[in-house]
């Protein structure tokens, strides 16, 4: 069948439609309302109360007569259904109503009723001539339109025209199998259909919305799973041993703390998967501060143990710098050769490290993507971790297993991301969490404060300064300009020197080069600098526990996940920490809830589920970078039970028939087949 075979798409408007992207019969039915009309009740006009309130009413035309005067001067009808009597009122288009309406026509009109004196009155009603029948009630859909569709006339009740011709005489194919159907409970393709186009109640529509939004989820879920499953298959890794000499000594002897439930539930997972036999790619979520780097410490040594060699990637220089010093100290008192690879090293110091790596007496790397280069050959790579994973794309990560035969992949994330969340974006990654916190650090004070009050602030900090602490100053991002932003901490810079004329303030924005941000890290760290103005190149990983204080200038710029993990920067240390969110005196109402959020929990899961309702997902992960994929109609969030029985449903299916080679699985296959390879795409990872 096709489209120009309805009554009404004549090659041009068929054109029209191909150019809006609806192409077949399947695409217009695809096409769902954006919203419905409640016509579901016809109100008795003596029981309408005029308070705006949208109704639908009929009766018989009692009066036509002009009114008003001016710009005022309108037409009106009474209408009178004897129970009441209600005007319809047109300013626009008075001519054509006087020609067309005659007193004693039978009307509906819908529209909204406002009181006027005794007067109840619709402006411009939605008019429906009744002199054919009784109103029709329901709930009458109004399609998405473009410019395209309204330059052909194709309005919404001309799509709802073609919907309803198509429907009578055309059967949509159903590919979910029926016992799927049966055991969600889901309306048959075609029911579903109707119910979308032509709904009676908004449950019915409910019900049949569902049904597609589970459709998709099950595509989604299966694409996923099969994925995974080849993968499974493809790639091997090596056995690690982990209980060998460097993992014992360092675990029984040299560990600096006790570690955390957490912690260890981590590890435990990670020695499962380096044992399988199978490649780890696992996934540590752990809010700023749960302490994932020993955990990371903790899978290098296993390799190491193994005969292997690990690298550890961080996303910026000053964060390697960082990892390279904590990681070194973990392992001197193992004697293990730690060597460290950034860009801005000169090319004598690059080779020699090239050179250790390639030949395999360096057991551990520590650098930026400098270390997935083309040039940097490892002996024998046995274990790849990524830290501060939201920086690397998929591929990045993809290159840095190609590096050595199928590494264990770990990957850090200080994000949190809600668990359900996290298993859909990094669909081919295991999940663990570490949920708690070494014990012994007091929460950090939070505050919000407007500018009126920044002297108030200022005070503060200069009080706790004399106490021996130090100071964060932040300036945001402005409209995603380096150069704005620059200049707001540049200035800050100038007026906070002003300020603090007794004590040392430093900058650092992400315009330095590598040696002037250590320097300015490396004084701020040795307490040489008190005040460290900054944007926010600060906000991953930097650590300097003496630092207690953290001014967030415009704080309603921020997102709620980046306000986090800026806030992770201080409470690191002995000290109670405060962070103070400077705003602009009259922030937003979403800007606010945001503030209110951060003053109230420091829990970083809470935050992150507060933000994803805030933003939404593709906002929240940055969409296109993270993976995320996109639907039609679910929601992932919104549609959480929905998602979690698409993936039992999916689990099912792919265990009886794993390449969907059963007959009663064809129609599924069909559909299922062209997915995955857009999938396959978007999802690349090896
Ligand atoms: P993350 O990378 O998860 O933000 P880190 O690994 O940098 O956290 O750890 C944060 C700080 O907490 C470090 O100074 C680390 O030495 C310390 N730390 C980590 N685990 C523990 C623990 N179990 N007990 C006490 N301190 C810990
Ligand atoms: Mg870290």
């Amino acid at each position: 069948m096709n489209l120009t075979d309805l009554h009404g798409i004549s090659e041009k408007r068929a054109a029209s439609l191909a150019k809006s992207g609806i192409h077949t019969p399947e695409d217009l039915l695809m096409l769902f309302p954006r919203r419905y009309v409640d016509k579901t009740f016809v109100t008795p006009i003596g029981q309408v109360k005029g308070s705006n309130e949208t109704v639908y009413v009929a009766g018989t035309i009692t009066d036509i007569h002009p009114a008003g005067s001016g710009n005022k001067k309108r037409l009106e009808a009474t209408v009178s259904d004897g129970t009441g009597v209600i005007q319809a009122v047109w300013f626009k288009g008075q001519d054509y109503f006087r020609k067309t309406l005659k007193t004693g026509k039978r009307v509906s009109l819908f529209g909204q009723a406002r009181r006027f004196g005794r007067n109840i009155s619709i402006a411009h009603p939605e008019l429906e001539d009744l002199s054919e029948g009784n109103p029709q009630t329901g709930l009458f859909p109004v399609y998405p339109s473009n410019s395209i569709l309204e330059k052909a006339y194709i309005s919404s009740k001309l799509i709802h025209k073609w919907i309803s011709q198509l429907l009578e005489n055309y059967q949509p194919p159903e590919f979910l199998p029926v016992p799927i159907l049966q055991q969600f409970d889901l309306p048959e393709r075609t029911t579903a259909f109707r119910k979308i186009h032509m709904p009676s109640t908004s449950r019915d529509h409910q019900k049949a919305l569902e049904r597609f939004k589970f459709e998709e989820l099950l595509l989604f879920e299966l694409a996923v799973l099969y994925l995974k499953n080849s993968q499974i298959e493809q790639h091997r890794g090596a056995r690690l041993d982990v209980n060998g000499d460097y993992v014992r000594s360092f675990f029984l002897e040299h560990l600096p703390f006790e570690l955390t439930d957490g912690q260890k539930n981590a590890l435990s997972d990670i020695k499962k998967d380096v044992v399988s036999g199978y490649q780890m790619n696992r996934l540590i979520q752990g809010d700023v501060g749960s302490g994932k780097t020993i955990v990371a410490f903790g899978a290098m040594l296993m390799a190491l143990d193994s005969g292997f060699q690990a690298a550890f990637m961080a996303p910026t220089e000053i964060l390697a710098e960082q990892h390279f010093k904590t990681i070194s100290e973990l392992a001197r008192p193992l004697g293990l050769d730690v060597r460290m690879l950034i860009g801005s090293q000169n090319t004598a110091t690059r080779n020699e490290i090239h050179s250790g790596v390639s030949g395999g007496q360096t057991q551990i790397v520590v650098g930026t993507h400098a270390i997935i280069q083309e040039q940097v050959q490892f002996a024998n790579l046995g274990m790849a971790i990524v830290d501060e994973q939201h920086r690397f794309g998929v591929a990045q990560r993809a290159i840095l297993r190609s590096k050595g035969q199928n590494p264990h992949l770990l990957v850090m994330s200080a994000t949190p991301i809600p668990r359900s969340l996290a298993m859909t974006v990094y669909s081919e990654l295991d999940v663990s969490i570490i949920h708690d916190m070494p014990g012994g650090r007091k929460p950090i004070r939070t505050a919000v404060r407007t500018e009126k009050k920044k002297e108030e602030v200022y005070t503060f900090i200069d009080n706790l300064i004399r106490e021996g602490g130090q100071a964060y100053i932040v300036y945001p991002l402005v409209e995603e300009s380096e150069v704005l932003e620059l200049n707001d901490a540049t200035e800050g810079f100038e007026k906070v020197s002003k300020r603090f004329p007794d004590f040392n303030v430093g900058l650092l924005h992400g315009r330095m080069n590598s040696e002037e941000k250590e320097e300015a890290m490396a004084k701020f760290a040795a307490n040489e600098i008190q005040i460290l103005v900054s944007t926010t190149v600060i906000e991953v990983g930097v650590d300097v526990p003496n630092a207690s204080v953290m001014v967030i200038e415009h704080a309603e710029r921020f997102g709620l996940s980046q306000l986090h993990q800026l806030r992770g920067r201080i409470g690191r240390g002995s000290r109670q920490s405060y962070c103070i969110l400077m705003i602009g005196n009259q922030p937003g109402k979403e800007a606010n809830q945001r503030l209110q959020t951060m003053a109230e929990t420091s829990d970083g899961f809470k935050i992150a589920e507060m933000d994803l309702k805030l933003r939404g997902p593709g906002d929240f992960m940055g969409t296109r970078q993270s993976g995320l994929p996109e639907f039609r109609h679910a929601d992932i969030v919104e549609d959480q039970y929905l998602l979690q029985q698409a993936k039992e449903a999916a689990s099912h299916l792919l265990k009886n028939d794993p390449h969907l080679q059963k007959p009663e699985h064809q129609d599924l296959k069909k559909q299922f087949e062209p997915y995955l390879e857009q999938k396959k795409e978007f999802m690349s990872v090896s």
